[in-house]
């Protein structure tokens, strides 16, 4: 442990931001590392519990090594810190940006106090490391003759490429987009992760040995059948791209777009792909259906746009503020969270379901007729005569993803004997089970929101490590048969 009385002596910090006005204007990131002093008495909080609660099952997906790197930092020993971090995770600059960290509230600190800042941490531990170029490419030391096609460059597929590659294999991935990372590319907007902070780990995986082809859509460019014929192994990590639809009257309505319409229209504009926008929020009034990260994602887009106000509904009460026996520590809570992206101006409703949507003579979008609803006992109701209307002339739905997108690559091996789980993704155990991440094809593998459904960054990495690991070790036993 650093210091023992750590806790006892300093407040916890979180990262620098820009204040609203500065942030607001553009869309660069505004959150920024620990300073070598604030970063030394942040780890200072860590007590190095004998069972480390922000490391085990309730904690990081990653299994990483929270109490050891503290220690490391709190003694100046950066490079060594940054080494035990890689060792866990391929991406730490992604998920402490992105993660919303269940390692803290697992941490131990939080039953009567603020946890450890783990999040920052890590943060400052990778931006240093990346500013002192410490970040170097790991050429794998063995080769096999063995190949691996991974379909889908997300943070699940780069994980599982970057570590088969380090073991060897010769990996190739293959993206439909035109850029590399997935929604950490479009989807995710930019004032959360710079895309700079993409292009530089991709070009650490080209100089190890991993080859990128994009514009490709397996199942469409290029049947599946010819990638198995020229693979040993096919890495499933395509992601959980349908979205969950409001199939209400007036749906078709111009002004009515899914999240993703909207976001990644915004991520090419800052990219320089396209001039103008082909969604505006400038000048709107905007309503987001959806209360989760996505609908954050519009509300903070939308402000940036210049939207003339910006509601979110969500059909769910409001969470409560502080932990309830429903979620006592460790376990990750169910409470209100509010992003920097609400801090930066929006009207939260809850309990909100939608009716209908109505229009002009235009076919534009104008209003949404809503209604109050309750929650009982697991089911969501409306409330009969409390229904309202809300003015809109932009609405985004952010309502969740169902599945992966069932046509092209699913449909295709589904007619080769692929098992899809009852909610229509690859169906594949995962680890700790038996075969994990094997599909009902023996040389088909699955992982991240592909094989688990919409989940987050951190376990997407978790998965496509070990599914890299499962992958290693049938292409082993292959090798000796
Ligand atoms: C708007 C938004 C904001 C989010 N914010 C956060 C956040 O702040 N923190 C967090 O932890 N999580 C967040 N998430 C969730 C997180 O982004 C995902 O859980 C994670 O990206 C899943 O990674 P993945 O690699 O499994 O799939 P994805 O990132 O979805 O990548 C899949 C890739 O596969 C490609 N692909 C699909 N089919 C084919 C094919 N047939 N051929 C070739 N390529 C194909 C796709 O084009 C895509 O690039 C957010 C999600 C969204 C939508
Ligand atoms: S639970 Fe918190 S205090 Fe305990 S080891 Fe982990 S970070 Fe440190």
């Amino acid at each position: 442990m650093g210091k023992p009385t750590g806790f006892l002596e300093y407040e916890r910090k979180t990262l620098h931001k820009k204040s609203v006005e500065e942030r607001k204007n553009n869309f660069k990131e505004f959150e920024f590392r620990f300073s070598s002093e604030e970063v030394k008495t942040q780890t200072a909080r860590c007590m190095d519990c004998g069972i480390p609660f922000c490391h085990g099952e309730t904690g990081c997906p990653l299994g990483n090594y929270i109490p050891e790197w503290n220690d490391l930092v709190y003694k100046g020993h950066m490079k060594a810190a940054l080494v035990n971090l890689h060792s866990t995770n391929n991406f730490p600059e992604f998920t402490g940006r992105l993660c919303p960290a269940p390692c803290e509230t697992a941490c131990t600190l939080g039953i009567n106090a603020n946890p450890v800042s783990i999040k920052a941490i890590e943060r400052t531990i990778i931006d240093k490391a990346f500013e002192e170029d410490w970040v170097k490419p790991r050429i794998p030391i063995v080769a096999t003759d063995k190949k691996i096609a991974v379909v889908g460059s997300g943070p699940a597929g780069l994980a599982a490429a970057q570590q088969l590659c380090r073991a060897g294999h010769q990996v190739t991935v293959f993206e439909k987009n035109d850029k590399v990372g997935g929604l950490l590319r479009y989807g995710i907007p930019d004032f959360k992760l710079e895309k700079n902070v993409i292009d530089r780990r991709i070009i650490q995986m080209q100089i190890e040995g991993v080859t990128f082809k994009t514009n490709v859509n397996v199942g469409k460019d290029i049947h599946v059948k010819e990638l198995l014929n020229k693979n040993d192994v096919i890495v499933l990590a395509g992601g959980c791209e349908k979205p969950r639809d409001i199939n209400v009257p007036g749906r078709n309505l111009k002004g009515i777009h899914f999240a993703l319409e909207f976001l990644i229209d915004q991520n090419k504009v800052v990219a320089g792909l396209q001039r103008d926008n082909k969604i505006s929020a400038k000048g709107k009034k905007v309503v987001v259906i959806g209360g989760g990260d996505t609908g954050a994602d519009c509300v903070g887009t939308a402000n940036r746009q210049g939207a003339e106000s910006v509601t979110q509904i969500e059909l769910l009460p409001m969470p409560p503020q502080k932990r309830n026996e429903a979620a006592p520590w460790p376990y990750w809570p169910n409470i209100l969270r509010t992003s920097t992206s609400h801090e930066e101006g929006c009207e939260r409703l809850w309990s909100v379901n939608t009716l209908s949507f109505k229009g002009n003579e235009n076919d534009e979008v104008t209003v949404l007729n809503c209604i109050k609803t309750k929650f009982e006992n697991g089911k969501i109701t409306n409330i009969e005569g409390t229904e309202f209307q809300l003015k809109a002339d932009l609405v985004l739905i952010a309502a969740g993803f169902l599945q992966p997108e069932p046509n092209g690559l699913i449909s295709q091996l589904v007619e080769l004997g692929l098992e899809l789980d009852q909610r229509g993704n690859v169906k594949a155990n995962f680890a700790d089970n038996e075969n994990p991440f094997q599909t009902s094809i023996p040389n088909v593998f699955a992982c991240g929101d592909m094989r688990r459904g919409q989940s987050l960054v951190v376990w997407a990495i978790a998965e496509g490590r070990k599914c890299a690991n499962a992958v290693h070790e049938y292409l082993s036993v292959e090798c000796i048969m």
